[in-house]
Order: C-alpha cells, then sequence, then structure tokens
C-alpha cells in the first residue's frame, strides 16, 4: 500500500530531477533568448546557445537569421553598404550554420559561411552507425534543414544533401570583432572579412576536458570512438557519464570489447532515457539488442562484411560508478572507488568521454562576456542587491523600513483611501486591502520574477520537459505563496466561504 503511494512520488521527484542539474555549471557565452549578444550584430547559434541538440541547433540557426532580418536599420544598412561588405557572415558550417545559410540564402543575403575543417565536421565524427536520437520528437526546426534519420551515416547523407548549394569558404576564423562600424572576422592566414551581421555557430568544437591523471597522454587514451569494429575482444575503460560515454561503451560492448564504465556520479543523471535503459540492459545482458531507435547491432558489419547481430560475439559492460581514474598505465588502469579502496584493471584502450570545454577564448577575443564569469562591476552589483534584498526583507516583516513607512502613512498604506466608496467585498476591496500590507507587494514582486524567469526559460529552451517543469514550479510557489493568502482566502472569508465561518455560524460547539 506505502509503496503505490510513495512509487509515483519517486516517479515524480525524479521527472522533476530532483538531483541534478549534476556536476558543474557549464560556461558559455551570454546570449539573450534570440541569440543576439552583446556586441551589437553579433549572434550565436546552435550548441553554444543553449541545448546541444540537433534540432536545436537547426533551429537557432535559422531563427538567428529570422531576428536579423526583423531588426530595425538591417534593410537600410543593406542598400547603404559599401563594396565588399557582406549582408552576414556565418562562423561554422555544422548543423545551426548551415541552417542559418539556407535560411539567409531564401532571404536573398549576401552571405559568406566560414568552416575550418568540413561541413559538418562534429556529425562526420560520431562513431560509426552511431544511433541517432532526434529530440524533441514533435519538435519541427525552424528553416528548412531537417534531420530525420536515424543512424550517422544517413544522418550525414542527408544534411550535405539538403545544403548541397550552400558555398562555404574553408578557415578557421580567430575572432569577430565590431570595427569601422562593421563586424570584422580575422580568418587565420588570410585577410579579414566585413559584414553586416554575423551568426557564431561553431559548436563545442574547444579542447577536450581533461582528467588530469598520470599516463593520459598515452597513445592508448582516445576522446572519439570512430570504429567500434576496431576495439573487439579489447579490455577498453570508458570514462564519463554524459550521453556521449553511455554510447561509446554500448557501441564497443555490441562490437565484442570487454569495457568498463567508470563514473564519478553515483547515477547516471545526465544521461537520455534510452541510454540509460539500453545501458541497464547490456550490462544485464551483453547479448541483448539495446539500441532503441537503430540498433546498432543490426547495422555493424566487419570490414569483410561479417553481420554481428544481437548475441554474436557480445562482449560485456561493467559498470563501476562511483569511481574516479587515478592513473593510466600502459596495460592497466588504476581506479579509486567512493569507500577510498584502490584497484588496478588490466587494460588496453581507454575512452575518456568527459565532454568538452566551450570554445571560450574565442568569444572573449571577440568582445562577448563569458556568463558566470566574475568581474568587479559583477560583484559590486551582486553586493548591491543582497543589500536591496536584506531592505525588502526587513520591510516585509515589519523592521525599521516597515516602521517608517507605515508612521508617515506612505504606500503601501496610503492605498486605503483608494478604498473609500468601494465595497471591501469586491474583488478590487479585497485587492486593496491586502495591497496595503507589505507582505502583499513582496510575494507580488517574487511571483513577477518567478514567472519573468520561466517564460526565459521556456523561451530559451523549448523542450516540453522545460516548459511543464517550469510552469508546474512557478504555479506551485506562485498560487500558496501569492494568490492563495493575498487574494483568493480574503475574498472566500469575505464571502462567508471559509469552513471556520460555517462551523461559527452554525452556533459551534454548546458550552
Ligand atoms: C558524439 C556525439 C553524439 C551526438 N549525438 C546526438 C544525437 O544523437 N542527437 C542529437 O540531437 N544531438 C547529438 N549530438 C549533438 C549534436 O551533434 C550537436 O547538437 C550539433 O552538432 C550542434 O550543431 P552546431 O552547428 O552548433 O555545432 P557543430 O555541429 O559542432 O558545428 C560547428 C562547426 O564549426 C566549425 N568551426 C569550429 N570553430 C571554427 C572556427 N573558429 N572557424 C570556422 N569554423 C569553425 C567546426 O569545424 C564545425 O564544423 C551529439 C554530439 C556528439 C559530439
Amino acid at each position: 500500500m506505502l509503496r503505490s503511494l510513495t512509487a509515483p512520488l519517486k516517479r515524480y521527484a525524479r521527472w522533476l530531477h530532483t538531483r541534478w542539474p549534476a556536476g558543474t555549471i557549464e560556461r558559455l557565452p551570454e546570449t539573450r533568448a534570440d541569440g543576439s549578444t552583446a556586441v551589437p550584430g553579433l549572434y550565436i547559434a546552435g550548441d553554444l546557445a543553449g541545448v546541444p541538440l540537433l534540432k536545436f541547433a537547426a533551429d537557432t540557426g535559422a531563427r538567428a537569421v529570422r531576428t536579423i532580418l526583423a531588426s530595425p536599420g538591417f534593410a537600410r544598412e543593406r542598400r547603404g553598404k559599401p563594396a565588399g561588405v557582406h549582408d552576414l557572415i556565418i562562423v561554422g558550417g555544422g548543423v545551426s550554420g548551415m541552417a542559418a545559410a539556407l535560411e539567409a540564402r531564401k532571404a536573398g543575403l549576401d552571405l559568406v559561411l566560414f568552416e575550418a575543417k568540413r561541413p559538418f565536421q562534429t556529425v562526420a565524427d560520431f562513431p560509426k552507425a552511431k544511433p541517432i536520437y532526434t529530440y524533441p520528437r514533435g519538435m519541427t526546426p525552424a528553416g528548412d534543414l531537417q534531420v530525420t534519420a536515424d543512424v550517422k551515416e544517413a544522418l550525414y547523407e542527408e544534411l550535405l544533401a539538403q545544403t548541397r548549394d550552400v558555398p562555404i569558404r574553408e578557415g578557421h576564423v580567430e575572432r569577430v570583432r565590431r570595427a569601422g562600424g562593421f563586424l570584422e572576422a580575422a580568418v587565420s592566414g588570410a585577410a579579414p572579412v566585413r559584414g553586416l551581421r554575423a551568426i557564431v555557430a561553431i559548436g563545442r568544437s574547444g579542447s577536450f576536458r581533461k582528467l588530469n591523471v598520470p599516463g593520459e597522454d598515452l597513445d592508448k587514451v582516445y576522446n572519439r570512438l570512430h570504429d567500434p569494429m576496431d576495439f573487439r575482444g579489447r579490455k577498453v575503460l570508458v570514462v564519463g557519464g554524459g550521453d556521449s560515454a553511455l554510447e561509446t561503451a554500448m557501441a564497443l560492448a555490441q562490437c565484442g570489447a570487454e569495457v568498463t564504465l567508470s563514473y564519478r556520479g553515483g547515477e547516471f543523471s545526465k544521461a537520455k532515457p534510452e541510454n540509460l535503459e539500453g545501458l541497464r540492459r547490456l550490462a544485464a545482458d551483453p547479448s541483448a539488442d539495446v539500441a532503441i531507435e537503430a540498433p546498432i547491432s543490426d547495422r555493424v558489419t566487419t570490414a569483410a562484411g561479417e553481420f554481428l547481430g544481437p548475441g554474436r560475439t557480445p562482449g560485456r559492460i561493467r559498470l563501476e560508478t562511483g569511481s574516479t581514474v587515478r592513473a593510466i598505465r600502459p596495460d592497466a588502469v588504476e581506479l579509486e572507488r567512493a569507500d577510498g579502496s584502490r584497484h588496478h584493471l588490466q587494460n588496453d584502450v581507454v575512452f575518456s568521454m568527459i565532454g568538452r570545454e566551450a570554445p571560450l577564448e574565442f568569444f572573449r577575443r571577440s568582445g562577448v562576456k563569458i556568463a558566470g564569469e566574475w568581474t568587479a562591476a559583477r560583484v559590486a552589483g551582486l553586493a548591491a542587491f543582497m543589500l536591496f534584498c536584506l531592505a525588502l526583507y526587513d520591510w516585509k516583516s515589519g523592521g525599521l523600513l516597515d516602521d517608517l513607512s507605515r508612521r508617515a502613512g506612505a504606500f503601501p498604506y496610503s492605498l486605503g483611501r483608494w478604498l473609500a466608496g468601494r465595497d471591501p467585498k469586491s474583488l478590487a476591496g479585497i485587492v486593496l486591502t491586502s495591497a496595503q500590507g507589505p507582505s502583499f507587494w513582496y510575494t507580488l514582486a517574487y511571483s513577477i520574477v518567478v514567472i519573468a524567469f520561466g517564460v526565459r526559460r521556456i523561451r530559451r529552451r523549448r523542450t516540453p520537459y522545460v516548459r511543464v517543469q517550469t510552469m508546474t514550479l512557478a504555479a506551485i510557489l506562485v498560487l500558496p505563496l501569492f494568490l492563495l493568502p493575498e487574494i483568493l482566502l480574503p475574498w472566500l472569508d469575505a464571502h462567508g466561504r471559509l469552513p471556520t465561518a460555517t462551523v461559527a455560524n452554525s452556533g459551534g460547539p454548546t458550552a
């Protein structure tokens, strides 16, 4: 009975991500919801704009162009621009940059797109036969670039086919800054290029995060899995707890490697549910066919064309949650478990899949602030905000400030005069009565802040999950803290609709 009551609660708590976000907050360049930055005319799209998924990358790229087209003065600037100045510079030929390019071409913009390596380099680097998850399923990205394929090779082909007509200029852009009234892209080994607007869509192309352990520089340590078949029969350590780590571990095990998955956390809270389920099934039964959307095991063939299906030469996955890699040696790795004990595992290969740093230097060079970086102005702003909060709290809880405003008959006590001639039981009368107390304004301000941040969050992270989660949390806070005590309960009380009023009116217990 108790179990049946607690199970839904547990599911709900998990859904709300009570243990998340795990780890440290990632540093990203500061952008507004439409991708614009503090550098006029410079926009950021794709992974660096927030949600690191293919559909969002395409969506933010196309939307950035739409925002630019609608920006005041852009049409006039286009008409008056000197020769050699492009309408739009796009940096990065990944999903986002290409989606932006398609949208810009459709609008007839004169654009230049720089790509440092080759178009869709990030996708080209996905492991062979990697299943593709196209989240959120119900979302159709803005613009023409769509992603429907369910496996890496098909995705890459699909993306190339849709963007064949996009002209690409090979070049590594060092920075984009304002100069002489335009945006100027500094390109390695080439002349700078000027444009009216620029979209930076360079993905998470920064350096791979380091484990910072001895042996990390050995040749057997990789950050990227190309073909899992290359590691068949080998003893592999995969490090990390996100989707890349889980997908790497599963692909390797399905191709016959003996995999140990080491993760510092107690639970894999950062990974997609499909990957968690797949990992759980594979760890229990190595021959399970786990890749739910696109079974990798159906697609993996050896160079000789040999098919490795479920149950054929499976490897295994051993989970080492709560463990930390302490050293990597040519033939072994040393892991430390949560209880402090250390043990050695025989090992041929290590995949360190703990993510990449965002390419922050690019943005620092371009004059874009990095969210969360402390500057003197930020420290002063935070101190001022804390002082304001203290004063507000003092006022709300009947402290010195409240005393002063009450004696002076100042706001909010002065609102009483608006009650004259009004029915105190009407909605306006109830609101005016409540509004004479500081707590009304305190909780109203609180509710506005919660709703404003909620709307910002929903606009920034347009997933169904974030929308429902944020609206639920806002409702949970605004209803009992503001609407109930300040308006609904006083209204019910004034109209004799509260249970206590009924008991009192019915005479109550006889004395
Ligand atoms: C291993 C892996 C698996 C993934 N699996 C999935 C999945 O199943 N489903 C999903 O939705 N998402 C997945 N993703 C995420 C998805 O790949 C990204 O969200 C998407 O590629 C981001 O697009 P983007 O255009 O922002 O950046 P990218 O695709 O990374 O493109 C950036 C481009 O910019 C170029 N570039 C970088 N710096 C410069 C410079 N200075 N000058 C010029 N060019 C530059 C790069 O060469 C690159 O081509 C996965 C990511 C990885 C790494």
